[in-house]
Parts: structure tokens; sequence; C-alpha cells
């Protein structure tokens, strides 16, 4: 399992200089992999970015939503085409960077919506998932989607959705993405997600209920690690917060992130980094123990 550290704790802006600070502070504070926000690929210099990476050795992974004029679950068509083009241009830029992740709202623009999902737009924006996960799959890179709460999609708010709206685009190369931040809102409880998802949960983000630091808040965290332990999880398990400390222009609109959670990035890094290494252990060892 890899324990991964979300670029904002460190930068809102993933320039050279913004991606280099990230990664080399993940990597200091022990963790094994960063990710980046990949909500503008166009602006990002891949050679840039894959030179820096290599001289520091540690595995990237990445996440996007889309913006209002890219959201591929839309009945505008042309909004579509730009979506599915934003999602291949980010296919592009993470492959330079040898990241083997894309995962996050890529389905939708992360925002409340003010009625639900129509037919035809949900049919459009799985049209696109299919040509983007085949597109992934060639490029050696696992998509996952991000299950969030109602306030940011109006179509994937539970493990079951997404796992029913996986099915309707019919590719099993396409995984579910958990984060524990949106499951604490919307999900009865934290294990039977994990259960239901198995072996198709490709991606985690372990967030606090006000995302700020772990244990701080009312996520059940034990519940969930040893669900994770329970389905022999292997995949990436990644800090993801947000504070007004380190702003991002899109992102932190998008988040409603209005408040001060902390301020020491390296300090929050630390303890979450050991917070979560110890919750995987303990359920790891807690079930060893009960096998005998
Ligand atoms: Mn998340």
């Amino acid at each position: 399992m890899l324990v991964g550290c979300h670029g904002l704790v460190w930068s809102g802006n993933f320039d050279p200089k913004g991606f280099e600070l990230a990664l080399s502070q993940t990597k200091s504070v022990g963790f094994d992999l960063l990710e980046i926000p990949l909500l503008d690929p166009y602006s990002m210099d891949p050679d840039a970015l894959s030179a820096i990476q290599k001289s520091y050795g540690l595995p990237v992974t990445a996440s996007m939503a889309q913006g209002r004029d890219s959201d591929i679950t839309s009945e505008d068509l042309s909004c579509v085409k730009a979506g599915e083009a934003k999602i291949m241009h980010a296919l592009k830029v993470l492959q330079a960077l040898g990241g083997k992740y894309l995962v996050g709202a890529m389905f939708g623009e992360l925002r409340k919506y003010p009625e639900p999902v129509t037919k035809q737009a949900r049919a459009n924006g799985q049209a696109v998932m299919r040509n983007v996960v085949d597109a992934a799959s060639e490029a050696g890179i696992t998509m996952g989607i991000e299950v969030v709460n109602r306030y940011e999609s109006n179509m994937i708010n539970t493990a079951r959705q997404a796992l029913d709206y996986i099915d309707e685009v019919g590719k099993s190369a396409l995984t579910v993405h958990l984060d524990t931040y949106h499951m604490n809102i919307e999900e009865s409880d934290l294990f039977t997600p994990v259960l239901e998802c198995g072996e198709r949960l490709g991606y985690v983000h372990i967030g606090e209920s006000h995302r700020g630091y772990l244990g701080s808040g009312s996520v059940n965290f034990t519940e969930f690690f040893h669900a994770l332990n329970y389905i022999g999880y292997d995949g990436p398990v990644v800090f993801e917060t947000f504070s007004r400390a380190v702003i991002h222009k899109d992102l932190t609109k998008m988040l409603a992130v209005w408040r001060d959670l902390w301020d020491d990035s390296t300090d929050l890094a630390t303890a979450a980094n050991s917070f979560m290494r110890a919750g995987l252990a303990g359920a790891a060892n807690s079930r060893t123990g009960a096998a005998g």
C-alpha cells in the first residue's frame, strides 16, 4: 500500500517551482507518493515537471475535475468534447510523470446542482468515459471515479452509485475512488461501501470531517481502515486536506474552502503520515490476532 500526500498541503500551483516544493516536502516527511491536481492540464509543462520528478524519484498521481465549459456530463456537446480533450491531455501529462493513477471527479464539474442529472447528460459522459478509460489503459494508467457529496455532484454520491455508473460504462478497468470526507456525509457507515467495492476499489482519499488534521474531527477512521484491510486493498491511500493557508485559484472556490484549518504544512503532514500508517498497521495487526 502506498501512503500519499495531496499537493495542496504545500502549494497552490504546480508550475515547476510549486511542483518541486510539493515533491521535496512530501518526500522529506516520509510519504510514498504525491498527488497533484490537474484542473488545468494545458498549463502544465510535462518536460520540465518530468525532469523534476525523476530527480526526486517519488511516484506521482493526479486528480482532476471539470470546469463549467468542460463538463462531460452535459447535454451541450461542445462541453462534452472539451471535457474529453482535457482528460486525454491530463493522461499525457501524467504519463510523462510516470504516473499510474488519474482519479477524482473527471466526470463533471464540482458544484451544487439545482436539479438531477438528465439521462442524456449521463449517457454523454459515459460515452466519453469509454474512450478515456481505453486510452488510460494503453498508457498503463488506472482511472478512478471519486464519490463526492451532494453539494459537489448530482450523480455520484455513494459507492453504490459509482458501481452502477461503472457497470453502465461497461469498462472493468474503471475503478471507484472513495474519500472518507465525502463518505462521512453520504454513506450509512464507512465499512459497507468498501466491501461493496471490493476489488473494484482503486484509490482512496483520507480526509477528516472538516478536511483538517486527521483525528481532530468525527470520521470513524478505525472502521474504514479495518474495511480496507478486510478486502485486502493494496492501492494508494492519500491524505487530502484544504485550508485557506494554501490557495488554489479554482479548487479552493469549487470546494468551498473558507476557513483556516491549519497553517503549518510540515506539522500537519507529519501528523497525517503517522496517523495513516498507525491506523493501517493497527487494522492489519488486529486481523492477524483474530486469526490466531
Ligand atoms: Mn477527495
